[in-house]
């Protein structure tokens, strides 16, 4: 969806040397910006008006006269514009007039809103680099999360920053700058800003929830990562669960004990009415046979391929997880709700692509397992069915790997929440 408009300016002899504003609204939900500009002197003669543009807290950009059509959005912008989220209220063309006959001129600014529509993208919030213990550079990194197609990392270096102001910005990738808060009782993934703590070192609860407050306050995520982990004596969670946390990784690497402690555990917040969304993350250091880039891969309907948007539709718990970048993918709607989202309906969707015959897809509720699906064909799965939960539904894939010689998960989606009154 578009609209677009003209606005006409008149410009007279008496403005040259100022600055004038053509101001437009932009509302909600504007995922770019497009203008062209016409400048037509009056009686001919020298006329020179530079172009700029403001959004509604800085000037966003500035082309002189050298460029008279711009594009500004998310992901891209023409050079001397910023990228970056298209935020609503009163943006205006800025005309400087620099140079203009005694007649004056006419400038007409086109002005074409693009509306964002949402799209599936999927990453890998959890990798280490030469940053700190992983051996992968961080072009190393871009070049295996191109070859992978994975739209955006999360750079979870321990307890330094150094990653954020080193990485690529001429990449598809996005790179969300991040730190893994690395305590010796427990690791956290910090995620959304360069700089989310000055100091990692911590002796005590209250030092723990004075790091997350002051990461929060300075616009990160928190996400509780592998709280059962047995890999090392500091990797458990053992901080407990009151302090402010956004998410839990439910998935950390290959499918093992600690995962499944994990996903209980979140079954269990779930159920006491917590809405945390569950990510996973790969946690990958250097070169393993299942510890891997992107296994899991975490899928994130967003409005753009900004940080911003990644992280708000991770925040609003659209999101789904499966356990390579090319596996299956299994969605749970309702008529009026999408993962994260909260029904008033009785009724629901199970999507699956790339199944496999024999998968198993088990429908859950705060009352446990409610259904069960096997697949037969490889391909494409649909389902639909009738429901009794009150509190949230959500979906668990489970597939044979003969490397594993036994079920693993495969996929799993984040909850659907009911509401009290769903009929
Ligand atoms: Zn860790």
């Amino acid at each position: 969806m578009e609209t677009e408009w003209t606005i006409l300016t008149e410009i007279a002899q008496d403005d040259t040397g100022r600055f004038v504003e053509v101001p437009f609204t932009v509302p909600d939900g504007i995922a770019q910006i497009r203008i062209r500009i016409a400048v037509v002197p009056n009686e001919g003669g020298p006329c020179t008006i530079d172009v700029g543009l403001r959004d509604p807290v800085r000037v966003r950009g500035w082309s002189g006269s050298a460029k008279y059509d711009l594009v500004v959005g998310p992901d891209e912008a023409t050079p001397g514009y910023a990228k970056g989220d298209i935020l609503p209220g009163q943006w205006a063309v800025l005309l400087g007039v620099y140079v203009v006959g005694r007649a004056g001129a006419n400038v007409t600014a086109e002005i074409r809103l693009v509306q964002s529509a949402r799209q599936w993208l999927k990453g890998d919030l959890h990798v280490h680099t030469v940053h700190s213990d992983g051996v992968y550079t961080l072009a190393e990194l871009d070049r295996i999360a191109r070859g992978l197609q994975l739209d955006f990392i999360g750079l979870t270096d321990h307890n330094t920053i150094s990653q954020n102001y080193s990485y690529s910005r001429e990449t598809p990738v996005t790179y969300i700058p991040a730190m893994e808060f690395t305590t010796y009782r427990g690791h956290a993934n910090l995620f959304g800003i360069a700089d989310p703590c000055d100091d990692f070192r911590v002796q005590s609860a209250d030092d723990v929830a004075s790091i997350l407050t002051e990461a929060k306050r300075r616009g990160s995520r928190v996400s509780i990562n592998h709280p059962f982990d047995e890999g090392g004596p500091s990797c458990r969670w053992q901080w407990g669960y009151d302090h402010a946390f956004d998410w839990l990784e439910v998935w950390n690497g290959p499918w093992r004990a600690s995962n499944q402690q994990s996903l209980e555990l979140w079954h269990s917040m779930l159920r006491a009415g917590r809405r945390v969304t569950g990510v996973g993350g790969s946690d990958t250091h250097r070169e393993h046979p299942y510890v891997r880039h992107g296994n899991p891969t975490t899928h994130v309907y967003a409005k753009s391929r900004t940080v911003g948007h990644i992280l708000s539709a991770i925040h609003e718990g659209c999101v789904t997880m499966s356990c390579c970048p090319d596996g299956p993918r299994l969605e749970l709607r309702a008529p009026d709700a999408t993962m994260g989202g909260t029904s008033r309906r009785r009724s629901f969707d199970i999507v699956l692509t790339a199944a496999e015959p024999g998968d198993q897809i088990v429908l859950l509720s705060e009352m446990g397992e409610v259904k069960r699906y096997t697949v037969l064909q490889s391909g494409d799965f649909a389902a639909q069915g009738e429901h009794e939960a009150k509190r949230f539904l959500r979906a668990e894939l489970w597939r044979y790997f003969p490397q594993a010689n036994g079920q693993l998960m495969a996929a799993l989606t984040n909850p659907v929440f009911m509401h009290e009154a769903a009929t």
